[in-house]
C-alpha cells in the first residue's frame, strides 16, 4: 500500500491545539494519513530522547517516518566530505530511533565545475559515505537522492537515476514531481518519468505544486494553485500501476497534511466523478 503524509506540521495541527511533533503521529493517523516527514533541512536539533518518543508514537499509530537531511549537504564539494558524512550519519541515527529508514538527501550544486565534474564528485562522495556507514555499523537505511528544481543543482532525473545505480540496496530516488515540473517549465512529461523510474521497485515521492521562473524553483504553493500544477489524476493512474511500496510526501505551503489527504483521495479515486 502506498503511504501518504506531509512534510512538517500543517497549520491545522497547531489550530487543533498541538504544539510539538511528538503529537503529530496521533494527529495524522486521526486524519487517515500513514506517513510523516521530519525536516532537518536547516539543522539537526532533535535529541535522541525526542526521537525515541516520536518513534514510539509513530509505531503506535501506524505512521511511517522519513527524514530530510540538512540542505547544506553538497556531495559535489569534495572538500566538505567530513561534514557531509557527519550530517548524513547523525540524520540516520535519529531516523532509526524514530523507526524509519528513508533519508532524503539533496545531492549538491554545480558550483564552478562542469556538470560532469560535479556529478563525478557526487559519485565519489557517495561511495565513500556508503563505505563508511558500513564500517560504522549502520545498516537498514535508504538514502533517497532527490530530483531538484533549479538548473544549478545536481539532480535532474537522469543524474539521480545514474547515482542511485551505484548501490541499489541503499540508494533510491526521491522523485520530486514539483521540482521536475519547474525544470520542465510546466511541461512535465509524466508517462516518461514513470517509465524511467520503472527500474526502482520502490521510490520516495514529493508531490507538491511549486512556483517557478526561468531559473527554476521559487517557492512551494498548494494544490489549489493550479497555475503551477500538473495532472494529478494521471500521476495517480501511473502510481497505481507501480508495485505499491512507494511513499508520497506533500510539501505544500501551510496545509501539507490537508493536501496529503487530497493526494490520497486522488489515489483511491475518491474524488473522481462517475
Ligand atoms: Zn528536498
Amino acid at each position: 500500500m502506498v503511504l501518504f503524509g506531509p512534510s512538517g506540521n500543517d497549520e491545522k495541527f497547531y489550530a487543533d491545539g498541538n504544539q510539538s511533533s511528538v503529537d503529530a503521529p496521533r494527529w495524522l493517523a486521526g486524519m487517515g494519513l500513514t506517513a510523516y516527514e521530519i525536516s532537518f533541512g536547516r539543522g539537526i536539533r532533535m535529541t535522541d530522547k525526542t526521537a525515541q518518543v516520536i518513534g514510539a508514537q509513530a509505531s503506535a499509530h501506524g505512521i511511517r517516518i522519513s527524514v530530510h537531511a540538512p540542505y547544506y549537504i553538497n556531495l559535489a564539494n569534495a572538500a566538505n566530505l567530513e561534514k557531509n558524512y557527519h550530517y548524513i550519519k547523525r540524520s540516520l541515527e535519529l531516523l532509526q530511533l524514530m523507526g524509519g529508514d528513508r533519508l532524503v538527501v539533496h545531492t549538491g550544486c554545480q558550483m564552478q565545475m562542469t556538470r560532469a565534474e560535479a556529478l563525478q564528485n557526487c559519485r565519489d562522495s557517495l561511495q565513500i559515505i556508503l563505505q563508511r556507514l558500513h564500517e560504522d555499523g549502520i545498516e537498514n537505511y535508504w538514502l533517497c537522492l532527490e530530483t531538484m528544481g533549479k538548473y544549478t543543482q545536481i539532480g535532474n532525473l537522469d543524474e539521480i537515476c545514474d547515482l542511485c545505480a551505484l548501490d541499489p540496496k541503499h540508494l533510491m530516488p526521491t522523485v520530486d514531481l514539483g521540482h521536475m515540473n519547474c525544470l520542465a517549465q510546466g511541461q512535465l512529461d509524466l508517462p516518461r518519468v514513470f517509465e524511467q523510474i520503472k527500474v526502482f521497485p520502490q521510490v520516495h515521492f514529493h508531490i507538491s505544486f511549486i512556483e517557478y521562473n526561468l531559473k527554476g524553483e521559487i517557492r512551494h504553493v498548494t494544490l489549489a494553485d493550479e497555475k503551477y500544477g500538473f495532472d494529478l489524476q494521471l500521476v495517480m493512474q501511473l502510481l497505481r500501476a507501480r508495485p505499491g511500496h512507494d511513499v508520497v510526501i506533500s510539501e505544500s505551503d501551510r496545509i501539507m497534511a490537508q493536501d496529503s489527504l487530497r493526494l490520497r483521495d486522488f489515489y483511491l479515486q475518491k474524488n473522481v466523478e462517475v
